[in-house]
Formats: structure tokens, sequence, C-alpha cells
């Protein structure tokens, strides 16, 4: 199979129009997967659905990225820097942009690099009528803001409907049919499959408030942080070249990572937007 080529579904009926997007992080296996498992029998009874892979070197390297991380570069170009503008990844962007503006709306399918990571939904609130109904007990906003330049941040400025599901850990088989679930799910809730057999899931809602960038070449984690961990406010959360980062408030940590190079992505906080449901 071509992966550079983006597959197109139709309904016998007109619809709505939809993409799903795999692979933007090409280690991400499991919406590669899932796809694999499900297209050979998948019928669309009404509309237009976009299937992509998103990053096809990186999938065939079993990398997270070619030369730079697809998932920042779908922001306007004078927020890019030149490394950013001549990567393979802009022109890929800029052909998946072609296909995202046919469309209502944009699944995006993930998996974390943290073990043992919690299943959740990066989407705005325009979601929710979609989100509501998809296999997954936490919803997580607020990205846009603070690291913007993602499928989901593209779909939402322009006035569209961005989801990403990130599935649980890379290399976990359930994350596979959890994706698999997603995709189908998803298109039953946009109406591309007929026969809506779905119920209200609850769901926890965090909001993202803040991203921590590596002031120095060497940022190290105090202990590995599992996605979600529940941090109380002046808690060590690293050191950036011996500086104590500590936590202002209480608040959550999200893709916490240690890094030997400044200016890259170390971790993210946010804030249950009603407290957790096992505190309730
Ligand atoms: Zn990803």
């Amino acid at each position: 199979m071509d992966l550079n080529k983006v597959i197109e579904l139709k309904g016998r009926s007109a619809g709505p129009s939809s993409m799903i997007i795999v692979g933007v992080h090409g280690d991400e296996r499991c919406g590669y997967e899932a796809l694999e498992k499900l297209l050979p029998t998948l019928k669309i009874d009404n509309g237009l659905v976009f299937m992509a892979y998103g990053n096809p070197p990186a999938i065939k390297n079993n990398q997270r990225f070619y030369e730079a991380n697809l998932n920042r570069l779908f922001k306007d170009n004078e927020l890019l820097n030149e490394a950013e503008k001549n990567s393979y990844e802009y022109s890929r962007a800029q052909f998946l942009k072609n296909y995202l503006n046919q469309v209502e709306a944009l699944l995006d399918v993930h998996a974390s690099f943290v073990p043992a990571s919690r299943r959740f939904i990066i989407c705005e609130p325009n979601a929710q009528e979609i989100t509501d109904y998809l296999p997954f007990d936490l919803v997580v906003s607020g990205f846009d803001a603070i690291e913007p330049g993602g499928t989901d941040y593209y779909m939402n400025k322009i006035n569209k409907i961005g989801i990403c599901v990130e599935c649980g850990p890379l290399n976990d088989p359930a994350s596979t049919e959890v994706a698999a679930q997603s995709i189908i799910s998803f298109l039953k809730v946009r109406g591309h499959i007929s026969g809506r057999d779905l119920v209200i899931k609850e769901q926890d809602k965090i909001q993202m408030t803040s991203l921590y960038l590596s002031k120095t070449n060497s940022f190290k984690l105090s202990q590995p942080f599992k996605d979600f961990t529940e941090l109380k406010s002046g808690e060590l959360i690293g050191l950036d070249g011996g500086e104590e980062i500590r936590t202002e408030k209480d608040c959550i940590i999200l893709f916490a990572t240690s890094l030997g190079k400044s200016g890259e992505e170390a971790f993210l906080l946010g804030e249950y937007k009603k407290g957790p449901a096992s505190a309730r």
C-alpha cells in the first residue's frame, strides 16, 4: 500500500464529511494498526471520509518524526522557524491541509510514550457533541493556547472540529483496540455508518494551563511522572541546569520528560475542571 496517498471512502448517499489521520507520529503504531485491521471490511453509508497516514517515512522507520514534529507544523508560516519550513513534515502538513480544508471534522489518532498512561481525548468544547460518545473517560482541553500547531489546532482555527485521541501507551496491543473503537465510534456519531448504538460516557474534564520549555541543556525530572499524576503546590518537578523547578499550585502533570537540550517541551501542567471523579 502507498502510505503517501489519502484514501477516500464515499457513502451511497450524500452526508457529512470527515477525516481520520493515523501515524502523525510514526512510532505511535496503534492508529496505523487499527486502520490496517478495519480498512479491508470498512464500508461508509453516508457522506465522505478521508483516511490518511500522517507521516509515511516516520511510520516506515518506526520513528516519532523524520525531520520535524509534524504535529507542531499546522500553524501559520510566521510562527515556524527555517528548519521547520525546510523539513519534509512541512510539505506533508501543506498536503494534509488540502484535505482538512474539505471536511467538517477530524479524528487524529495518537499514543503516549509514557508507560501505563491513561487514555484520553484532546479537544476544545466545540467537539463535545462527538467526544461525549467516544470510548474515553477523560477529556483534556487547552492545548491550542499553550502548544499550538497540531492537526486539531488547525481545524479549530478554521472554525471546524478537531479531535485527537491518545489511545494509551506505545506498543500496547490494547491501544490498537482503543484506536479501532474510537474510529468506529467517530464514524457512527458523525453519521457515516448507520445505526447509532452509542451511549454518552461519563468523562472527567481537565484544562491545560502551561507548557514548560527547558532553559538549559540539562533538564532532569525528579522522578518519572505518569501522565495525570496529581501534584501539590510547591512539589519538585525537576532540575533545569541545577535550578529547582516546583509547582506553584495544585495541578496535574502531563508528557513529562528529561531533556538534554534547551528550548524543548519538558512537561505540561493542568487542572481538573471539577475535581477528579475519584474525589467527588
Ligand atoms: Zn502523538
